[in-house]
């Protein structure tokens, strides 16, 4: 393990001081008093100037300057919220929520009232709502509606210096707005100064600069490169060995799929003489600030989703991250106070191996979404739409192939029937094809339930002292060709009990998870209701719910190669049986499977996999597969083994009658 320099420990004590002045401080001042502390109120009557002699400004300011939570609130004082709402986009689900929660506080109303957000499958909106935070998906599936986004008077597109991918492509789309609405505005805000190239997309608009305050941090390097950076991170286990009394810590995890209530815990107070440390994503790097942080411990590493063409798939990855990104981590700990940050890794490589700032999503993840939204909005030849840096021709080009495969294109790379039915739901491409064979075969009933079950985390509560008895529960859920069906057999049993939650807990299972899927499952119905879709089921027909699973999955299709060992059919990359799917209880593995993705951990594992036919896929996909005779039907096969037994078993009596009847004799 690398070696780090600990003799700012001693200062520790002193920094605890300054921790305890940061809590009497937010303690003893009301809401409106913390906000009139921040940077950007001290600019406000300038900052609103700018506005409204500009159509466009791009604003800048560090991490906690107050840009997310003030910024929306000074636009409504103003005025411009008469008319029309002030929406604010997001890249990530946590931070829109966590967000508006708090400017509902500052504003004293109920969340979901006069301030409210909307996440995917969650909109908590209502008719008095002025003040708007959402995820940036969310506002680009509002442009499919309405291309002018008429109901808004200013848009606040946050967190820039992110290029999520969303973002990028609103980017483009919302310059067309502005020329098209003279009423309409837009601001752009980031937490770096790679600035300059937004105002430069608008047409060289202003750059208003916060000022911030910021206080020193002290950066210290690994003297060595670190083999384990969790290892390297673990100070719970240091500080436990050091034999010293040391006061109370409080460990905070947040990450995006965490509940929100236990979210929200990371901004509590500590109780006195306490200290708390976050385990964190890069969700804190600036997404969301948390007052009173001294140090940061840097990993040099974050999870990135990347397109992986091999693969033919988005894949999350662990990479290094960009010096701009280090930058922002270290930050983090100079906000209330002089701060320190401990880089698990070389200064050399800092200087050397690290990117000066990340490359945007765009270039690297896989667009089938976007293609398909940007077709929908008649964007006809993709390579010409106005992105600020273009993906790359190839991911393109994969993307209207997959979607081509799928059935959504045309061989003119227009939209079909069935991609423009695609574009209605908020789901990815194969989930959304998935649905809508569900319609075509006369199995809706079913696939419904299982893409409403695929669209939330898993269900399946696995705690690790009760690791055995927690798999027993699982188990009487499987049904042996499928884990999707698996999933449909759980929801339909929780369904049969009443949607109760102490049943939930009974059976091992996430009864918040159980409950996000039926919310997802009462939203696609509406969408399918007003497209005027009719509800049908093929019960107990499983093979036809397995039919619809494969249509959506010819790129996951993977042929049995060893004992629960699996290649793609299309590019011969190995893929393994997880050992939680239901598909190892078939006794025998089936011989050609079709799953929903791949999970690098160990070994490329399969998630969620369902036993299909050679047939199925040769009929769904004949681009890919076409049948060989050597490739027997897996029931037929099933069908001749059991004759083949019943026959052996009817062969044993005769031969035990005849044996009877010899020693008789
Ligand atoms: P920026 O967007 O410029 O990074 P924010 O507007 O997010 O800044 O944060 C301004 C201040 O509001 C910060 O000091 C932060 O601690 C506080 N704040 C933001 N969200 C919350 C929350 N959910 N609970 C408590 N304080 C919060
Ligand atoms: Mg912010």
């Amino acid at each position: 393990e690398g070696e780090i320099d600990y003799k700012e420990e001693a200062k520790f004590s002193q920094h605890l001081k300054k921790g305890e002045a940061v809590s009497d401080f937010a303690k003893s001042k009301t809401i409106a008093e913390q906000r009139q502390y921040l940077p950007i109120f001290s600019v406000r009557e300038e900052l609103l100037q700018v506005v409204r002699e500009n159509q466009v400004v791009v604003v800048v300011g560090e991490t906690g300057s107050g840009k997310t939570t003030q910024l929306t609130q000074f636009l409504h004082e103003d005025g411009y919220t008469i008319g029309g709402i002030v929406g604010c986009t997001q890249p990530r689900r946590v931070a829109a929520m966590s967000v508006a929660k708090r400017v509902s506080e500052e504003m004293d109303t109920d969340l979901g009232d006069k301030v409210g957000y909307a996440i995917r499958f969650e909109d908590v909106t209502g008719p008095s709502t002025i003040i708007k935070y959402m995820t940036d998906g969310v506002l680009l599936r509002e442009t499919l509606k309405d291309a002018d986004l008429d109901k808004y008077r200013v848009i606040v597109m946050d967190e820039a210096h992110e290029r999520s991918l969303n973002t990028d492509v609103l980017f483009g789309i919302l310059k067309k707005v502005v020329a098209r609405r003279r009423d309409f505005k837009l601001i752009v805000t980031s937490a770096t100064l790679d600035a300059q190239k937004f105002s430069n997309f608008f047409g060289s608009v202003p750059i208003f600069h916060i000022p911030g305050r910021t206080f020193p941090v002290n950066t210290l390097w690994s003297k060595t490169p670190v083999e384990d950076y969790v290892e390297g991170a673990r100070m719970e286990q240091m500080m436990s060995s050091s034999n010293k009394v040391v006061p109370k810590l409080l460990i905070l995890p947040i990450y995006s799929q965490l509940p929100a209530d236990l979210q929200a815990k990371i901004f509590e107070k500590a109780e006195d003489g306490a200290r708390k440390c976050i385990v964190a994503t890069n969700i804190a790097e600036t997404s969301l600030t948390v007052d009173g942080i001294f140090y940061v411990i840097d990993s040099g590493y974050g999870k990135m989703k990347v397109y992986n063409p091999r693969m033919g798939m988005d894949a999350l990855q662990v990479f290094p991250v960009s010096r701009a990104a280090a930058n922002q981590r270290a930050g983090r700990a100079g906000r209330t106070g002089p701060g320190t940050c401990y880089r698990l890794y070389t200064e050399s490589a800092f200087l050397n191996e690290m990117l000066p700032s990340p490359v945007p999503e765009i270039q690297r993840t896989n667009l089938g979404n976007v293609v398909l939204l940007l077709k929908s909005l008649k964007v006809e030849n993709l390579l010409d739409f106005d992105f600020m840096d273009p993906p790359p021709q190839d991911n393109i080009l994969n993307s209207l192939y997959q979607l081509w495969v799928l059935g959504a294109l045309n061989n003119a790379g227009g939209l079909t029937d069935l991609g423009w039915k695609m574009v209605e739901f908020p789901l990815d491409p194969t989930l959304a094809k998935m649905l809508l064979m569900g319609e075509q075969l006369g199995c809706l009933e079913e696939v419904l339930t299982i893409v409403s079950m695929l669209s939330v985390p898993s269900v399946f509560f696995r705690p690790k002292d009760r690791a055995e008895e927690s798999d027993a529960a699982r188990e009487r859920f499987f049904v042996p060709e499928s884990d999707h069906l698996t999933l449909y057999n759980v929801y339909q049993q929780w369904k049969q009990h009443d949607y109760r939650g102490d049943w939930c807990n009974d059976h091992f299972l996430h009864v918040k998870g159980l409950r996000k899927a039926r919310e997802v499952r009462s939203q696609l119905l509406d969408i399918l209701k007003t497209l005027k879709i009719p509800i049908t089921s093929c019960w107990p027909d499983t093979d036809i719910v397995r039919t619809a699973i494969c249509s959506a999955y010819f790129h996951n299709a993977a042929r049995l190669k060893g004992v629960g060992e699996y290649v793609n059919c299309r590019n011969g990359m190995p893929c393994h049986l997880h050992p939680s799917s239901a598909l190892y209880g078939m006794g025998c593995t089936p011989e050609y499977v079709v799953y929903h993705e791949l999970i690098l951990t160990t070994k490329e594992y399969m998630q969620c996999a369902t036993a299909v036919e050679p047939q199925w896929l040769a009929e769904l996909g004949p681009m890919f597969f076409s049948v060989k005779d050597s490739d027997k039907s897996l029931l037929e096969h099933k069908k001749r083994q059991k004759q083949e037994k019943t026959a052996m078993e009817e062969e044993m009596e005769n031969l035990k009658k005849v044996q009877t009847e010899v020693e008789r004799e």
